[in-house]
């Protein structure tokens, strides 16, 4: 039964705010004026579930080649980019993957990560099957916040969309960890697919409503080449913001900073937070100062991108840190990415990278 008869539909969310295009330590702006900010890490592709629409079963299989350990960056090479790109205007680092707890001893990168002079904001994206086992030793290496995915609570539904059999409540007992650890708010990370897992945006909603944690709700967006993403499949954000209002009325809140991926909401009685990141229907790329290190050290300017730019092989050939920061400048400069805008007109058959190797 609705909390209100006849809810109102919030209104669009305000306006993302702009702030100064001079980013502060001299940073580079790209060619829509975008400053760097954003970096995610990816520490491993490899996964121990097969989400169907990340990882799907049928390509991520038995005889899929992962990265070779050689080839992926080690600690000490993730630690000195991060650095050089600190300097170069990145306020904030999610470490992600892959499943980033497959990595041995992540605690030690963290460790590294949070060190690094300028940095304000290390958090991590996980799947929180190995998370409760960690978080204390996480916290103290200076992890700052958590992401946890998680897209249902219903155990028939959550198992067939991470496709390995995986039990809703050991993740859930990860969410708690983390708000125990301290960690909180935990930003639960919900992939909304039509026909697959709708039915479960209400239960998310409410069984995290006054838990302190924010749910965002996300379009399932395309991704890689290999999840046969359609738009039919895609639940429009605004759609689902309309759901949870018409049972418990909701009203936008402003970002907290430029360049936030999800539109806030908040319940109107108090009773915390949602988001929706409604990367297909209403793209942000205007804003987007994310720029994401693959496990074997190509960046990427966007998601969607078709092509890396290949740091380790500097690294690996010696370089010194000015001539490494000379070739993020000159990738930074020519960026002119916004996929989402143009999604309509992209060139369909383009091979794009998975989002289990580039970090999401
Ligand atoms: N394994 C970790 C996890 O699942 O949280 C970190 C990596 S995962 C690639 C990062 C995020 O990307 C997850 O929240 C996941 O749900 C999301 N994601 C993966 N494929 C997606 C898709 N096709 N559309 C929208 N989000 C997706
Ligand atoms: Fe693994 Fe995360 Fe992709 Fe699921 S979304 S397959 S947990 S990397
Ligand atoms: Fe950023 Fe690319 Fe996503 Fe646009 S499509 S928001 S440029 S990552």
């Amino acid at each position: 039964m609705s909390e209100n008869a006849e809810p109102t539909p919030p209104t669009a969310p305000p306006a993302r705010p702009v702030d100064s295009t001079k980013p502060s330590g001299g940073g580079p702006l790209d060619t829509l004026n975008r400053p760097l900010r954003d970096l995610r890490i990816s520490v491993t592709d490899r996964c121990n579930f097969r989400c169907t629409y990340c990882m799907p079963k049928e390509v991520f299989g038995r005889d899929y080649q992962f990265l070779p350990r050689a080839e992926i960056l080690t600690f000490e090479e993730i630690t000195r980019l991060a650095r050089l790109f600190v300097a170069h205007g990145v306020r904030k680092i999610r470490v992600t993957g892959g499943e980033p707890l497959l990595r041995n001893d992540l605690e030690k990168l963290i460790a590294m990560l949070a060190r690094v002079d300028g940095l304000e904001d290390l958090t991590l994206t996980t799947n929180g099957s190995l998370l409760k086992p960690r978080i204390h030793a996480l916290t103290q290496a200076g992890l700052q916040r958590v992401t946890v995915s998680l897209d249902s609570l219903d155990n028939d539904v959550f198992k067939a969309m991470n496709d390995v059999d995986f039990p809703v409540e050991r993740v859930l007992e990860g969410i708690e960890a983390a708000a125990e650890a301290g960690l909180a708010p935990v930003k639960v990370n919900m992939v909304v697919k039509k026909g697959v897992n709708d039915d479960s945006v209400l239960d998310m909603a409410l069984y995290f409503r006054g838990t302190g944690a924010i749910v965002r709700f996300i379009e399932y967006m395309d991704v890689g080449s290999s999840n046969g993403w359609r738009l039919d499949d895609v639940v429009p954000a605004a759609e689902i913001v309309k759901m949870i209002n018409a049972e418990m009325p909701l009203e936008p809140i402003a970002p907290d900073y430029r360049g936030e991926v999800a539109q806030r909401y908040r319940y109107k009685d108090g009773s915390g937070e949602i988001g929706v990141v409604a990367s297909v229907t209403q793209p942000f790329c205007g804003d987007c100062t994310r720029a994401r290190l693959s496990a074997d050290g190509k960046l990427y300017t966007c998601l969607f991108a078709t092509k890396g730019h290949d740091f380790r092989a500097l690294l690996r050939a010696g370089k010194t840190d000015e001539e490494i920061a000379a070739f993020l400048r000159s990738v930074w400069k020519v960026r002119d990415d916004r996929y989402s805008e143009l999604r309509a007109t992209a060139t369909p058959g383009l091979s794009k990278v998975e989002m289990s190797y580039v970090g999401g």
